[in-house]
Parts: C-alpha cells; structure tokens; sequence
C-alpha cells in the first residue's frame, strides 16, 4: 500500500499537472526514482518535461533485443537531444553471441513467457531497490488501464509507480510532442500508433484501436508490465513462476492483479 504521507496527499496529487507531478515524485523519492520510458510518443513527452525541468531522475529503458531499429535510433537521438543517459535494462539471456537458446524466437512459441524473461526479469532487477517508477500509460489506451491513477501502488513490484499522463488523450500527447519539437519515432507517422518488439508489432488500419497492432492474432494483449496476469515473475531468471499479488489503484476502490 502507499505510504501514508502519500496516502493522505492523494486528492492533491490528483489535480497536479504531468509536470507538477514529475516535480513531486524527484523531491519526495530523491535517487530512489527511475523513469522506464517505453521510448513511445507519451514517454518522449515525459522525457522532454524531465529534461526541462532538469530533474534528477534516472533514465532506463528495457531492450528486448528484438526492437526496430527506427527505436534503437530513437533511443540515441533522444540521449543527444536532451544530453542524457538511459540505461539498458537487458536480460542475461541476450548475450554477445545472440540470446540464450531458451528465448531464441520464443514469441513464436510462448509470448506471455518470453515478454516475462526478456522485459519483466530486467524490469523487475531495475526496481528492486527504488521507491518509485515513472511510466506513461494512459486510462484512453485500453480496458487494462482504465483505472490506472496518477499515482499508485504496485504490489507487484512493490513500490510506488506514478502515471503523469494517465487522463490526457493522444491529441494532448501529439499537441505537446509538436509544441516542443520533442522527438519521437517516425513509425508512429506510418501506421504505429504503439510500437512493442519487431516481431510482435504490427501497423494499425483505418478504425483499429492504437494497439491492437500488438500482438495481432493472439488473445494477448499486455506484456504484463502494467496489468494482471495470474503469474508473475520472480528475481531469478532461472527460478519457476510464483503467484501474483495484486495492484490498488488509488481512488478506483478496486484491486487488479499484476504482475
Ligand atoms: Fe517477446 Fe514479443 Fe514480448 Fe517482445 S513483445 S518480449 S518479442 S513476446
């Protein structure tokens, strides 16, 4: 559960600004806050209010190994821009001479477990010891997300995650991307509304919702890092799955699970 200084402050925090937020989370987590930007159009924005307001917020994104290469590219124009560093969280198995056999091309086969050995063992690795994290989900993008809140605790990580875009809408998104010149990937301009890994993305048609690119064809359609699966994985990448707990979204008086 949020600590209850925050706990008490929740009506506040849910009339900040994106940038009141970020502010908020850098004073009151300190070095113990990181931002996992997806490297998507939102947390290009995120990026660029960090870097505005020079908060000292660690930067970390997580690489599959299988990204676009237009990502990859993104990736390093966002670091010249803004004059920073974001951090790789990579799993063990993507090593020098290719990845482990275990993973190699396992979105063909087992995609929930290959997002859970290639994003959430390093997410997980990354979190562990910090209060915070920053992510740019926002309620519009899915059912999953409907109830997520500006700020809230993640039982499954177990620290506190704050969404500083969570009720804005994509035209909020692609109003301040353009008013700030902020760079973003071009494959969003030629029918990527969202961009996952290579193999599992696909563009969007005229009507489709922004993600139903993702993982097209199959019933998934979160890798788990911000919704509720029954498993969840633990620190080890060898180690079996465990059973999840479950996310309380502050102020939506519901649990989800997480993982
Ligand atoms: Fe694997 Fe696809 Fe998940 Fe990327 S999105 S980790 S390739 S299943």
């Amino acid at each position: 559960m949020l600590p209850p200084d925050i706990e008490r402050q929740r009506a506040t925090l849910e009339q900040m600004s994106a940038e009141e937020l970020l502010v908020w989370g850098s004073r009151r987590f300190g070095t113990s806050i990181v931002f996992a930007t997806s490297l998507g159009a939102e947390d290009c924005a995120i990026l660029d209010m960090i870097a505005r307001q020079t908060l000292p917020i660690a930067l970390a994104t997580i690489d599959t190994g299988v990204l676009f290469r237009e990502s990859y590219a993104l990736w390093s124009r966002l670091e010249k821009r803004y004059g920073v560093e974001i951090a790789a969280m990579r799993t063990d198995l993507l090593r020098d001479s290719g990845p482990a056999p275990e993973i190699d091309r396992l979105w063909e086969t087992a995609p929930d477990q290959c997002c859970r050995l290639r994003k959430m063992v390093p997410l997980r690795r990354e979190l562990s010891g910090r209060a915070a994290w920053i992510t740019g989900i926002r309620r519009e993008q899915s059912e999953t997300r409907r109830n997520a809140q500006p700020v809230e605790w993640d039982a499954a990580f177990g620290l506190v995650k704050i969404n500083p875009l969570v009720a804005w809408t994509n035209d909020q998104v692609w109003s301040y991307l353009r008013a700030n010149d902020v760079p973003y990937n071009p494959m969003h301009d030629t029918g990527y509304p969202s961009i996952g890994c290579e193999p599992c993305t696909s563009p969007v048609g005229e009507g489709e919702s922004g993600r139903s690119g993702r993982w097209r064809g199959r019933d998934k359609t979160e890798c788990g890092l911000h919704v509720v699966p029954a498993t969840f994985v633990s620190s080890s990448e060898e180690s079996r799955l465990k059973p999840a707990p479950t996310t309380t979204h502050v102020g939506a008086g519901s649990s989800r699970p997480n993982e």
